[in-house]
């Protein structure tokens, strides 16, 4: 495998590129239209086999066709379209037959392709060969991978920018500002002969500086683009009756929880998610936070224990009418939520709330926002939303800063020990240079179809 200069792959592909694939890309059920696609070398002549455009016009080059397609034993009345390699999503030649939304007629076409020789793709098959044939890069197939997966506004936002390459430019200017410094030590090194202009320890430093405050600047964005990418988990725990499930059901603005007048009806934990100022909130209602006395309850108790230690926050509930303040264990910031507002006297410090009319609601859902996230997230720009790009990022910062602390000190050698490094990391974040067990773990979490 060999990196290409913009930091996507070239391979040998016609290896990898032997067969034909086949998917369904649109979700599998009853809808409107289903899409099947087909990528590899024989996906237009396959097409071609078992579709007959209508009036004797042709299939052409990324144009919508309406024809019949009789395959697999079925006929449809469907619309056809092929992309002749490379200007494809995958790179190579790619079919797709847009058919009647029925799951029959799904598996059938499927197999009547692959009994013209296709052979079932494999999950995010589509998209390795895209990036296999140096169409996208492994971090923007993993934003495409996050976009279909996105939940919020600001996930997808920030997820968007990453796949149209805004992180991956960052991570790319820095390799190449690392790179051209390499060059210029590696050419003095090899030629000392030559007239090459010397690089004075003091240029070095400073082309290598930039880079490292840029690359600190990316991964500084990681904090925020975490919570964009898992959301905020949030813990609600009080004592028995105080609010708690209503009070989800209130932060959801729907009854997802029941409410009752029994102590102890919430015995497992309940996770569901809202969306506010962009960002997803995923709730957690627990077991009331008392001596359990029987075996489900005590086992909602321990869950409750555990969703606020994993918690980024904590609403503690105390009801203003009958003021019993659970203990809770965690290293979450906890807010003091009052509520029953509307029954009792409001409580001096804290949020009061009542869960019953809506009243003061707001104002803790912008308290939470506040805690959790703090300023405005900015999703436009280049953001690290990724654990593993994130933590080869932080690898690459150790090996230049070794670079950059031999520079002057050691011979040059020194120096392009730590940058090599620097480089092999960044490389793997865009792929470059990533191993096949890494890309097959980045491919496995795809759907099949994509
Ligand atoms: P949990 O055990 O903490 O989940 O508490 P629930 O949400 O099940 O509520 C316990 C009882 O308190 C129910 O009868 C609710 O209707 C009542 N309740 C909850 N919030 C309020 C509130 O703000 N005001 C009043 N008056 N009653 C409430």
């Amino acid at each position: 495998m060999r990196g290409a200069g913009n930091g996507r792959v070239t391979f040998p592909v016609s290896i990898y590129m032997a067969k034909t694939i086949v998917a369904l890309s649109t979700p599998s059920g009853l809808g409107a239209i289903s899409i099947v696609r087909l990528s590899g070398d024989r996906s237009i002549e396959l097409l071609k086999r078992a579709f007959k455009p209508l009036g004797g016009s042709e299939l052409q080059a990324n144009m919508l066709t309406l024809g019949n397609i009789e395959l697999g034993g079925i006929h449809d009345r469907v619309m056809a379209v092929i992309f002749p390699a490379p200007r494809s999503y995958t790179g190579e030649d790619m079919a797709e037959v847009h058919c009647h939304g029925s799951p029959e007629i799904v598996v059938r076409l499927i197999r009547g392709f692959i009994s013209l020789g296709a052979s079932p793709a494999e999950a995010g098959e589509f998209t390795k060969r895209a990036f296999l044939n140096g169409k996208i890069s492994l971090d923007e197939a993993e934003a495409v991978s996050d976009l279909i997966n996105a939940r919020s506004q600001a996930q997808i936002n920030a997820a968007y920018s990453a796949a149209v390459g805004r992180a991956h430019e960052a991570v790319k200017r820095i390799y190449d500002d690392i790179l051209s410094v390499v060059a210029a030590l590696e050419a003095a090194i090899d030629y000392p002969e030559e007239d090459i202009e010397e690089e004075t320890a003091e240029r070095v430093l400073g082309r290598l500086e930039g880079a490292r405050e840029a690359l600190r600047a990316l991964i500084e964005t990681y904090g925020q683009g975490e919570k964009v990418r898992s959301g905020i988990k949030v813990a609600i725990v009080g004592a028995p009756n105080a609010g708690k499930s209503s009070l989800l059901n209130r932060l959801l603005g729907r009854d997802r929880a029941i409410v009752s007048a029994e102590a102890g009806t919430t015995r497992d934990t309940i996770e569901e998610s809202y969306e506010y100022r962009g960002m997803l909130f995923t709730l957690v209602d627990t077991a009331g936070l008392r001596k359990a006395t029987d075996e489900a309850e005590i086992e909602g108790v321990k869950r409750s224990e555990a969703a606020a230690k994993q918690a980024d926050i904590v609403l503690r509930i105390t009801d203003l009418s009958d003021p019993i303040s659970a203990d809770v264990r965690t290293d979450a910031p906890v807010i003091e939520v009052y509520n029953k507002s509307d029954i009792a006297n409001p409580h001096s410090g804290g949020i009061n709330i009542s869960a019953l009319t809506g009243e003061g609601v707001d104002a803790l859902k912008e308290e939470m926002y506040r805690v959790a996230v703090g300023a405005n997230i900015e999703t436009g720009g280049a953001m690290l939303t990724n654990a593993r790009h994130y933590g080869l990022a932080v690898s690459a910062l150790s090996e230049l800063d070794l670079g950059i602390s031999d520079v002057g000190l050691h011979s040059a050698d020194c120096t392009l020990v730590g940058l090599h490094g620097a480089l092999r990391y960044l490389g793997e974040i865009t792929g470059s240079n990533a191993t096949e067990d890494v890309i097959g773990e980045v491919f496995s979490k795809f759907c099949v179809g994509k």
